[in-house]
């Protein structure tokens, strides 16, 4: 008899991928190590608990997250059954009354017949040991020590300091102008430039916006010294921007033919250029807070932000570096990864790389070629983003209407737009789960 396959974490990873294996006719132990080592987040016992808000965010098609939400749900997720069954009314959210939501996955997980749940921290895995890794986030230390160890230090992190991204097609074009300073390779930054007022108005902005209450503590803001927020530079003095990331020489002003007062640049996120993001604004300021103060720089706006800066503990892997996109480790042995630990952030998106995971080493153990979403549906799209994305800058990412290929006709207003890119997902799922998975 096969040996059963480990899931480390019930998080909501780990309970889509255990659920997923054990619905196929595998045996899994999934290991949790609450209620006897707890993380700073977690409250209960429960598997799947949700750590925060209670929302499951936009359920609409027009919304990128609606659209991974119905993948899901069209894929036989536990945890989108189990949300439906314990929502409460949220507008045009999806929200669950988190106990019930909590408890129901752990009922039904702890009634499976070929789920063991062992409450324990799991500090290694065994050689030729089968597993799925979804211990999230806030991964206990001493099994981080053991990934740091497996993958080399520089390929595990445990912070967050993400600037904010925005899409380029709402980008005021005018104005923003394409250059590397002293011209030197291609020219991939977007430039922002200021004059005098225009900056004095948005430094102004800056120092006076309200920032979020820190979830990191004394110590582990200490760790961040090379890396401080956009408004704690800025409350410096008026010009320590202008000296650090916004710093304008080697940049020409094509407008004007010379070097602007201050300049904001702007990378781009993905290898097709539709998400930039904001270089050297991780912040702490409220959402709110980011739009109103960074739509002050000239040429955004009207910027449509795909994703807010923060700063908080998380840790997750390189996945560009480590994984393929089966969400196999590359290293050989059979590890799988899954949920935030692989880079992707939010429930849904955890739940979705948990569903991939466990479907995935179900496969390779059978055998079979892996599952590859194509990348016009929702988990196809954000998979591949994780594991295509730039090594040196990887960072965590949402789903998002800019991680799709463009479409092929052009159409106008988004919220059109967003429809068609979301039904050709679910035709192209659909598609995809009668060649692959009947
Ligand atoms: C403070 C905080 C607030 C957040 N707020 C939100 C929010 O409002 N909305 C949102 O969408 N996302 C939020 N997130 C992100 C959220 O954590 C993820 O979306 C989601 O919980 C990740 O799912 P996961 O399965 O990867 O990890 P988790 O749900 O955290 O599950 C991982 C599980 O692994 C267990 N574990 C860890 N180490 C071990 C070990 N060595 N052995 C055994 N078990 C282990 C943990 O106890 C945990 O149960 C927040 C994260 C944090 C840290």
């Amino acid at each position: 008899m096969p040996k059963p396959i480990w899931v480390v974490g019930g998080g909501l990873a780990g309970s889509e991928a255990a659920w997923q294996i054990a619905n196929a006719g595998r045996e899994v132990i999934l290991y949790e190590m609450r209620p006897l080592r707890n993380t700073p987040a977690h409250t209960s016992s429960f598997l799947a608990e949700l750590v925060c808000s209670n929302s499951l965010k936009a359920n609409n098609l027009e919304n990128a997250s609606g659209l991974l939400k119905e993948e899901l749900r069209r894929l036989d997720s536990l945890l989108m059954a189990v949300a439906e069954e314990t929502k409460v009314p949220a507008g045009g959210a999806l929200a669950v009354d988190r106990q019930r939501f909590a408890q129901g996955v752990t009922t039904r997980i702890n009634q499976h017949p070929r789920i063991k749940v062992i409450r324990a921290e799991v500090t290694s895995i065994p050689p030729d040991q089968p597993a799925v890794i979804a211990s999230g986030p806030l991964t206990s230390p001493l099994f981080s020590a053991w990934l740091q160890e497996l993958f080399g230090e520089e390929y595990f992190y445990f912070y967050d300091a993400v600037a904010p991204i925005v899409t380029r097609e709402s980008l005021d074009r005018e104005g923003i102008f394409a250059a590397s300073r002293y011209g030197r390779g291609e020219a991939e930054y977007l430039n922002c430039p200021f004059n005098e007022e225009e900056y004095t108005r948005f430094w102004e902005n800056l120092v006076t916006a309200e920032t979020h209450q820190s979830h990191l503590g004394a110590a582990e803001k200490r760790y961040f010294e090379g890396c401080m927020p956009v408004e704690v530079l800025a409350a410096r003095g008026k010009d320590t921007l202008r000296f650090g990331p916004l710093k304008p020489v080697g940049l020409i002003d094509p407008a004007t033919g010379k070097q602007p007062y201050a300049v904001v640049q702007l990378r781009p996120e993905n290898k097709e250029r539709t998400l930039y993001n904001l270089v050297g604004f991780q912040t702490n300021l409220r959402w709110g807070e980011q739009a109103r103060v960074f739509r002050l720089i000239p040429g955004l706006s009207r910027a449509e932000f795909v994703r807010y800066g923060v700063m908080h503990r998380n840790s997750f892997i390189n996945s560009p570096k480590l994984l393929d996109l089966s969400l196999q480790w590359k290293g050989g042995r059979p590890l799988f990864f899954a949920g935030q630990l692989i880079g992707v952030e939010g429930y849904v998106e955890s739940t979705a790389a948990g569903w991939v995971a466990g479907k995935n080493i179900l496969r390779q153990q059978e055998g079979k070629p892996p599952l590859i979403f194509p990348r016009e549906t929702a988990i196809g799209a954000l998979i591949n983003h994780i594991i295509n994305a730039e090594i040196r800058h990887f960072q965590p990412m949402n789903i998002n209407f800019g991680l799709f290929p463009p479409l092929k006709e052009k159409i106008k207003g988004k919220l059109k737009k967003n429809r068609a890119i979301a039904d050709r997902a679910l035709i192209t799922l659909e598609n995809f789960i009668v060649e692959t998975l009947n």
